[in-house]
């Protein structure tokens, strides 16, 4: 399918040569005209993809609530930056602070800083959080003011650009995107060997013949661990992913189907699965502690999902019933198209402030 960007990104390598993977998705994704972000709202039913806090209002009051107590641990703070990266149609966060309304001081004691990229999502946001919050917008986790912090992050770092190495006789080639005979965009190899790549697999094992090494954009994870340090504070970070090792996890996402990524450039959602071994090493290189990452399911068990779906089950009719308890499903259960065991949540905290709730000593990182 020919898109507006698609003409441009052939314009580019016509002239410059192919271009690395993490060009290719910078440019689909926030390209300031006709990135995929920039000019939609892809969540929900009729969007491309749907997320937690869209399935339930479930999912984002239970993060209020880890958001509550992980304060308290701080020692209630009177004045905190609340942030959230990537919010989306800022569901979660309306969640969030509506159960968290249980503890006035929190409300109180909040400034909510939104971290986002597309107007079309700020604008969004500022319908749902109308008259709950008032909301600070920024392009860059670098702006946010100096404060204590606490982070919510779901399913932001998967929409970050991503670097893929190929390990062809000994050496890792750069896969990048180029043009064949008829023009049409493919994925290639790099002739020349990466210069960059061997440090990114310095902790695997050594690969196989066509392993693929995935490395994503580190500047988000370094600037929210350099804030947590500086300011204190902790981030809570949920998304699909894997605890590191090789694999090929570039995927396009159109009307909540698989697609070819170089098909639609700009029109499709592009992702990866979240390498979790190298946010914790990012933080930890930068002084914080990490812990997990745990199952989503997990997780939602232990902030309270069953309590907290029989609560909304009681007094309803049938039909809320069993709309609560398939949410519950979708959310915490370990099948097909469930995401409690695909989603996985990694705390990164300043060493100061203890254990971060729901966690125990045994899931830090080290
Ligand atoms: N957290 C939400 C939305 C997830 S979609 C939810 O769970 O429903 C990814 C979100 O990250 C969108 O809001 C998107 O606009 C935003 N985003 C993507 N790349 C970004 C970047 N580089 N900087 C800031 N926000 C970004």
């Amino acid at each position: 399918m020919t898109t507006p960007l698609s003409e441009e990104i052939r314009a580019l390598i016509a002239a410059d040569g192919p271009m690395p993977l993490s060009r290719y998705m910078a440019l689909c994704l926030g390209h300031p005209r006709h990135g995929y972000y920039m000019t939609r709202d892809p969540l929900g039913a009729r969007g491309d993809f749907t997320t937690a806090p869209e399935i339930s209002q479930m999912f984002g009051e239970l993060l209020g609530l880890w958001a509550v107590a992980q304060w308290q641990q701080m020692g209630s703070p009177a004045a905190f930056r609340l942030v959230e990266l990537g919010p989306g149609r800022g569901t979660l966060m309306a969640d969030a602070l509506r159960a968290a309304r249980l503890m006035p001081d929190f409300g109180a004691a909040a400034r909510i800083h939104l971290v986002e990229t597309s107007p079309v999502l700020r604008a969004a946001q500022a319908r749902t959080l109308a008259g709950a919050a008032d909301v600070a917008w920024h392009d860059r986790i670098e702006d946010v003011p100096d404060g204590p912090a606490l982070v919510l992050a779901n399913e932001f770092f998967d929409a970050l650009p991503i670097d893929q190495y190929v390990w062809r006789s000994g050496h890792w080639h750069e896969r990048r995107v180029g043009l064949d005979d008829e023009g049409h965009l493919v994925l290639g190899l790099d002739p020349a060997p990466s210069r960059a790549a061997p440090a990114f697999a310095a902790h695997l094992l050594p690969p196989a013949e066509g392993a693929v090494l995935e490395h994503m954009e580190s500047g988000p994870a370094r600037a929210l661990s350099a804030l947590l340090k500086a300011q204190g504070g902790a981030a809570l970070i949920i998304d699909y992913g894997h605890a590191g090792g090789y694999g090929d996890t570039f995927q396009a996402l159109e009307q909540h189907r698989f697609a070819d990524p170089l098909a639609a450039p700009g029109a499709a959602d592009l992702t990866a699965h979240v390498d979790f071994s190298a946010l914790a090493r990012i933080g930890r290189a930068a002084g914080l502690r990490a812990f997990g990452p745990l199952e989503q399911g997990a997780f939602l068990a232990r902030l309270g999902l069953g309590p907290r779906a029989e609560r909304l089950k009681r007094d309803a009719p049938q039909e809320i019933r069993a709309g609560v308890e398939a949410a519950a499903r979708r959310l915490a259960g370990g099948g097909a198209g469930e995401m409690g065991r695909l989603f996985k949540v990694l705390v990164l905290a300043h060493p100061e402030i203890g254990l971060p709730p729901a966690f125990d000593s045994t899931e830090e990182r080290v």
